[in-house]
């Protein structure tokens, strides 16, 4: 077989995509597929949606970009909005999940040694991603992912997630030297494990105690996702630190460090920069996102279609045992079989359903928030038609 001069970093499914439209996708060959999974949690508001559509030709025919060597004017709109939704006080943009991560892990290490700790730890948990830059990678809590990437940096220890005794056992570790603690709210790639409040409440006092930064990785979960702005704000929680990507800018590449207090001083001239990191391109874009999901109340939306593809998924679901556990926050649903179920993302697309199935055995759905009933019933069917046929057959 010939080799693809494209390297050979990604197991693909064999489709091709030519065009999109809303929450449909169209391969070449013209068929369409339903899409429940948004390119990972990225098009959010749908393919090709007019306003970002617009938002995107309109700043292309001005300026695309100028470098952080100048004040970006949509740049600065977007890092106002963010700290407003989120009351946070300041914002680095990069350009992926994974670069905002390490906007974290370097302002984590800085704030330490700013207060004379010169071998800060970042605590991170079980099961977590954040990433697959080297830093990124170390902290994920996924040995699978670190093999053959030795050496890896140090300045990295793990707790079980979801465990308060684990977190402080780690503190409480003299080798230790903890300056701060990165969670998920919800575990995306980790299988949608959703972390108990009363945990991350006890965490983030965990962190108050030891003079650690509590930082959230909002990747995944943040932009509507779970239906606030960010997932954190349903909790009542006070972080240091968010980090974000993915829907931010509904498919133009896009991340951010959000920081608050002290941890928004850390990062000063000299220490962290990018080249694109919020270009004009990429900030109008995502400040076009921000609005259409706040002038049509997306958030409200979200809560409640997840809500009710929940509950349909529990009712029709509950006489089929192979069926562990159904979990949910907002759009971001998993349905936990008691058996590993990869072969389930072929035949939804065979079904013209695009879905996923992480951690070997969750089927992970992450359907756009413009759904209507209608399409969010013909997901639940067809998931519902594919996971029977599935467990029951041999
Ligand atoms: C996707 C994801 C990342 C990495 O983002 P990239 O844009 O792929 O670098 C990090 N953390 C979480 C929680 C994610 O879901």
């Amino acid at each position: 077989m010939k080799l693809s001069p494209v390297m050979n970093t990604y197991q693909r499914l064999p489709v091709t995509f030519s065009h999109g439209d809303g929450v449909w996708l169209f391969d070449t060959d013209g068929k369409r597929y339903l899409d429940s999974l948004c390119g990972i949690s990225v098009t959010n508001l749908g393919h090709n949606h007019p306003a970002v559509t617009e938002a995107i030709k309109h700043q292309a025919e001005s300026l695309l970009h100028t470098s952080n060597l100048y004040h970006i004017e949509p740049q600065q709109k977007l890092a106002e909005k963010l700290c407003a939704l989120a009351s946070m006080d300041s914002v680095f943009f990069g350009n992926s999940g994974a670069e905002a991560n390490e906007a974290a892990i370097k302002l984590a290490r800085l704030y330490a040694h700013n207060k004379g700790n010169s071998q800060p730890a970042l605590m991170t948990m079980s099961n977590s991603f954040h990433g697959r830059t080297l830093a990124t990678l170390t902290a994920t809590g996924n040995e699978k992912i670190k093999v053959g990437f030795d050496p890896l940096p140090t300045g990295f220890c793990c707790a079980t997630y979801n465990d308060i005794e684990s977190a402080k056992a780690q503190f409480a570790d003299s080798a230790n030297n903890i300056a701060a603690v990165l969670v998920e709210l919800v575990q995306g790639e980790g299988g949608i494990n959703i972390a108990d409040t009363e945990y991350l409440l006890q965490l983030q006092q965990l962190c108050h105690d030891n003079d650690a930064l509590f930082m959230l990785d909002e990747i995944q979960t943040g932009n509507g996702r779970c239906g606030s702005y960010f997932a954190y704000q349903q909790l009542g929680l006070d972080p240091d630190v968010v980090t974000t990507a993915k829907g931010l800018g509904n498919g133009v590449p896009i991340g951010a460090c959000l920081a608050k207090g002290a941890a928004a001083k850390t990062l000063v001239p000299g220490t962290h920069g990018s080249t694109f990191g919020g270009n004009p391109l990429a900030t109008a874009s995502a400040l076009a996102v921000i609005e259409t999901i706040e002038t049509k109340h997306l958030g409200e939306r979200v809560t409640q279609l997840g809500a009710t593809m929940k509950s349909a998924f529990e009712s029709a679901l509950a006489d089929n045992p192979a069926v562990v556990e159904i979990r949910g926050c907002g759009l971001m649903l998993g349905i936990q079989l008691d058996r590993p179920c990869a072969q389930l993302v072929s035949d939804a697309l065979d079904n013209g359903l695009l879905i996923n199935v992480t951690a070997g055995s969750v089927i992970r759905l992450l359907p756009p928030f413009i759904l209507s009933d209608d399409e969010a019933e013909q997901i639940v069917s067809t998931v519902v038609k594919l996971i029977n046929q599935f467990t029951t057959a041999a």
